[in-house]
C-alpha cells in the first residue's frame, strides 16, 4: 500500500487507536510481529517500529537475509527497511510532506496480538 502521511496516521490510529505504543507492523524478512511497546522496550525509538527489525534493537535477531521462508523468529533479524534491499516488496510506503517517499514495514493487520 501507498498512503500520504496523513492517511498512513489516520489508518494506524483507526487500526490500533491513539496510543502509540500499541501501533505495530510486520517485518518483511522474518514476518515478526512488533509493537511500539517491544521496541521501547528494547530501547528503540518509535521511529524504529516501521523500519527496523526488532532483532536489530535486541542484539538477538538473526541474519534476515539468511532466513528460510515462513520462519518467524522469536527475537526477529537484523533487518531495517532502508537497506539495499527495502522491505522486499512487502512493505508499505509513505509519502511525506515533501513528496518524499520512505519504504516502512507494512502496518500489522487490526489487533489480534496483545
Ligand atoms: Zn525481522
Amino acid at each position: 500500500m501507498q498512503y500520504m502521511k496523513e492517511e498512513w496516521l489516520a489508518e494506524l490510529k483507526c487500526r490500533f487507536g491513539d496510543d502509540i505504543t500499541k501501533w505495530a507492523f510486520v517485518c518483511p524478512a522474518c514476518g515478526r510481529i512488533t509493537t511500539l511497546q517491544e521496541i521501547k522496550d528494547v530501547g528503540g525509538e518509535p521511529n524504529d517500529g516501521y523500519t527496523k527489525c526488532i532483532g536489530r534493537l535486541n542484539g538477538k535477531g538473526v541474519s534476515g537475509a539468511s532466513l528460510k521462508k515462513g520462519r518467524h523468529p522469536k527475537d526477529g533479524c537484523d533487518w531495517a527497511a532502508f537497506g539495499l534491499f527495502g522491505t522486499l516488496g512487502k512493505g508499505d510506503v509513505v509519502v511525506g510532506d515533501n513528496g518524499k517517499m520512505i519504504d516502512v514495514f507494512r502496518m500489522a493487520d487490526a489487533p489480534n496480538i496483545e
